[in-house]
């Protein structure tokens, strides 16, 4: 076992409940998270009702009987989700603005003997069917934290050349701890430092509001609009009541959302995706005026294709990301085939939905309002990573004046 992981644990426990979904007296909290992660959940469970909690409500997940449910159940019986169970998750969104912690801990391959049709159909209605949760989600009507846990499988993946599996799981923690900032005596104010560093560079962009961005790197060529009044945002979000709360930890990112009728030329991505437990490597995706015309990938080609295919609204960008390459988790030189990790080690893009919080107004738009002003509307939302050492980015004044916003991958605004 790691030094001090207990203690570790409780810290990282605090930092989830106090800092990134910052309960609140007389919230309600629903966390997802795997069985095998059952002390955590018991940590964050003390530390919420601590806080003031009126009610933490978990839903345990477990990797071995999800895939045994893809391999043995019918399509049919799959995609079939109960109308109570779509109530339930109504009800503490719409009713209770219940507080989503999400704890993710996956085998990025777990899904990969599954039919990817099968899984493409699952993604599908659990798209369609929680709607509500997604929309009020991706508004900000609620807070929530996606965060991680160092699973067994998931670990064995990251770190094959460690020889036992408790050797894997210790290093992933160590990650975890690391990129979370835990190992300082106190993350809670570290967090508050590292906040105001990204949101520094998001005022400058916000003030110059660029009418475009110019992307290059090897194999890559791709110029997006910006939508009027687009936001760039940074780690730290705002419930409708103004309450703080970080919605991914960790997070290195500063994003925006691009022009749905503006995109155009080519983007190749450098590292791994793990999508619906799928490993899906070396895309190739082309763009003319907003859409994806052509999408290819080395590995997991059938799963990329059938994501822009089936989805609504996947055939455009959503969100636009910027991560220097020096950051930390790109530096560790770790592949973690786990999004929330390496979309942060990278500048990345998402297929799928923008969120209406990065552009002014955008949260009280209606959906055709929405794309009116050039934001994607979406079921979907996948994120992959196109940044390295050798991308240059340009923001495009209207008056066409180019301003280097990366040089070599590193900001140089
Ligand atoms: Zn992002
Ligand atoms: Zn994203």
């Amino acid at each position: 076992m790691l030094p001090n992981f207990n203690e570790n644990l409780q810290k990282y426990a605090e930092l989830l409940v106090a800092k990134g979904i910052n309960v609140q007296s007389g919230d309600w909290v629903k966390m997802t998270i795997a069985v095998d992660q059952a002390p955590l959940a018991r940590l964050i469970t003390t530390e919420a009702y601590a806080l003031g909690a009126e009610k933490v409500i978990v839903k345990w997940s477990d990797d071995q009987i999800t895939k045994q449910h893809y391999l043995h159940q019918s399509e049919k019986v799959l995609t079939s989700i109960p109308q109570y169970e779509i109530e339930e998750s109504e009800d503490h969104v719409l009713n209770h603005r219940v507080c989503r912690l999400s704890i993710l801990s996956n085998d990025p391959n777990l899904l990969n003997e599954v039919d990817p049709d099968k899984v493409a159909a699952y993604q599908k209605v659990v798209g369609k069917a929680f709607k509500a949760q997604r929309v009020a989600t991706q508004n900000d009507d609620l807070k929530w934290t996606v965060a991680a846990a160092a699973g067994a499988d998931w670990a064995s993946n990251v770190f094959p050349d460690i020889k036992t599996s408790e050797e894997q799981v210790d290093a992933l923690w160590d990650q975890i701890f690391k990129t979370c900032r835990i190992y300082h005596d106190d993350p809670v104010a570290v967090w508050n430092e590292h906040k105001e560093t990204l949101k520094e560079k998001a005022t400058k962009l916000n003030d110059i509001q660029f009418d475009a961005l110019h992307y290059t790197a090897p194999g890559t060529d791709l110029t997006l609009g910006l939508p009027k009044n687009h936001i760039w945002q940074s780690a730290e979000s705002y419930d409708p009541k103004g309450v703080e709360f970080i919605a991914n930890m960790p997070t290195e990112e500063v994003f925006t959302a691009p022009d749905t009728h503006r995109m155009d030329g080519v983007v190749v991505s450098t590292k791994p995706l793990s999508y619906a437990g799928t490993l899906i490597e070396g895309i190739e995706v082309h763009f003319k005026d907003g859409k994806i015309t052509d999408i290819s990938a080395e590995r997991g080609d059938a799963t990329i294709k059938k994501l822009v295919a089936d989805n609504e609204g996947a055939t455009g960008l959503g969100e636009v990301a910027l991560v220097p390459d020096p950051s930390p988790i790109s530096q560790s030189g770790i592949t973690f085939f786990e999004t929330l990790f390496d979309e942060n080690a990278s500048n990345h893009l998402a297929i799928g939905a923008a969120y209406p919080t990065t552009i002014q107004g955008g949260t009280k738009m209606s959906e055709e309002e929405l794309q009116e002003h050039g934001m994607n509307v979406s079921t979907t939302h996948v994120d992959f990573m196109i940044g390295s050492d050798k991308m240059d980015i340009d923001g495009i004044k209207k008056d066409g004046t180019a301003v280097p916003i990366f040089r070599n991958g590193d900001w140089a605004i």
